[in-house]
């Protein structure tokens, strides 16, 4: 690894800190090349994905076309609005209690968990209301 390489990985790991949450690729990319236009899109793709397998970063496959990253690597769920998009983190859950039970229900090690609930947040609701 050497230093232009570690630079890099610095700016990207950054970047997706400083996004206003849950970034797609393409939001990633768009904001590292502001800030180096010398870095290509496959070493943006590569680094990403080392984040994740490091657990840095963590992917949410919200649907197949709707990929985000998270940078937040505390477990929590996600309440997803299926009309704006709005991502909340959801940190009321009973993770620790549900692993124990599934791990000795179905003899699987679970090594993470990335609940997904879907509806209509209340930015959303009040606007249905009014109209
Ligand atoms: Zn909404
Ligand atoms: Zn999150």
């Amino acid at each position: 690894m050497n230093e232009r390489n570690t630079k890099q990985r610095e700016i990207i790991l950054q970047t997706i800190t400083c996004s206003n949450d849950h970034p797609t690729m393409n939001e990633i990319m768009e904001k590292v090349k502001e800030k180096d236009e010398g870095i290509g899109q496959a070493t943006i793709y590569r680094n990403v994905n080392k984040l994740v397998a490091s657990g840095k970063v963590r992917k949410l496959p919200i649907s197949l076309d709707n990929v985000r990253y998270d940078d937040n690597s505390t477990p929590h769920d996600h309440l997803v609005c299926v009309r704006c998009g709005q991502i909340i983190d959801l940190y009321d859950n009973n993770y620790v209690n549900d692993k124990e039970r599934l791990e000795k229900e179905y003899s699987f090690k679970i090594s993470g968990v990335s609940t997904i609930y879907e509806g209509v947040c209340a930015n959303c609701q009040s606007n249905i209301e009014k109209r």
